[in-house]
């Protein structure tokens, strides 16, 4: 995050850094472009960004194996940033849990326990998952979030049938697409049917820019970022790198 106080040697452009070390390929798709722009500032001043962080874990995270082969191959570990996201438990590369730091006076890090026990919740979870390590790596420009709405609104009309205003109760009902384990881990709120997690990225009039949200409302829907991102990116001059994940 604090990009600024790193010495940014020649062969990485600033640009390169902020993709391939900031949380910013994650959240870039579902902001609007002057927003956009604003956290990048941020980002390159370190500045902290509200957006940025409220989708990180507050201790941080990491893969015990990965540790050991970093320090085994180069004498020193890092902080992956796939592994911050609130919503990631395991490590992409040796699919086992993540582990957290701990907190306050505590020494020891503990494993991650999502809460999840069934197929139900996991497969929830790696699909969210999956678009969050293509999105890492897609380059998606900013798209602008009433233009997610939109198209949230036209998927749920299709597979669903909920048609327009989009009733608060029948976005309550669809909300519950996702399991409440899954749920309480990826921290969908559901506090009532007129504040319910789904009702934020479908209702909202400002839209939402929690990438979270939208990965959640395409998990029910049954559709791929990659899919998504490529119907909304069809329109514009800016064609994102679209490569499919395997
Ligand atoms: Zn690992």
């Amino acid at each position: 995050m604090l990009v600024s106080h790193l010495a940014v040697p020649n062969w990485l452009p600033l640009d390169r850094l902020l993709e391939e070390n900031t949380p910013l390929p994650v959240i870039r798709p579902y902001l609007d472009v002057e927003d956009c722009e604003r956290i990048t500032k941020q980002l390159t001043a370190a500045q902290r960004s509200i957006t940025i962080t409220r989708t990180l874990s507050q201790l941080p995270r990491f893969c015990p194996e990965c540790r050991t082969t970093e320090l085994e191959g180069l004498a020193e570990v890092g902080w992956q940033v796939l592994h911050q996201f609130k919503w990631i438990w395991r490590c992409q590369a040796h699919q086992i849990p993540l582990w957290q730091m701990p907190a306050g006076q505590k020494s020891v890090a503990t494993e991650i326990d999502t809460g999840c026990v069934n197929r139900a919740d996991f497969e929830t979870l790696k699909a969210v998952e999956r678009d969050t390590v293509w999105l890492m790596g897609a380059q998606v420009p900013a798209l602008g979030r009433l233009r997610w709405r939109e198209y949230h609104r036209q998927q749920i009309t299709r597979r669903f049938g909920v048609q327009p205003p989009y009733a608060s109760r029948d976005l309550y009902s669809l909300a519950h697409e996702i399991p409440p384990k899954a749920r309480a881990w990826l921290q969908l709120p559901m506090v009532s049917y007129m504040d319910n997690w789904l009702l934020k990225a479908v209702r909202h009039p400002q839209g939402t820019t929690d990438p979270l949200l939208h990965l959640a409302t395409l998990r029910i829907c049954g559709v791929r970022a990659c899919e998504a991102v490529l119907t909304l990116s069809g329109n514009t001059n800016d064609h994102p790198q679209t490569a499919m994940p395997s």
